[in-house]
């Protein structure tokens, strides 16, 4: 059950990937495309740095603040 709710997508298509208990690889419904979970786990967590890395640049961008007198009005 545990893959089970594992959503990944498929690197090559996007298409989803579902964990085939006899091969213990992720396959591609799709491309039929097979992957080490580690591998797409590797690579999932590559982009969740990059997403982070991009959400904090986001928080780090002041934002303006003129906003505040016209509502003193
Ligand atoms: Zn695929």
């Amino acid at each position: 059950m545990a893959f089970e709710s594992i959503n990944y997508q498929c690197p090559a298509c996007g298409g989803p990937l579902h964990f085939a208990s006899a091969e213990q690889k992720l396959v591609c419904d799709y491309c039929d495309s097979r992957f080490e979970v580690e591998e797409v786990e590797a690579l999932y967590r590559e982009r969740q740095d990059k997403a982070d890395a991009k959400a904090d640049a986001a928080a780090a961008t002041p934002k303006p603040v003129a906003d505040d007198a016209v509502q003193e009005l």
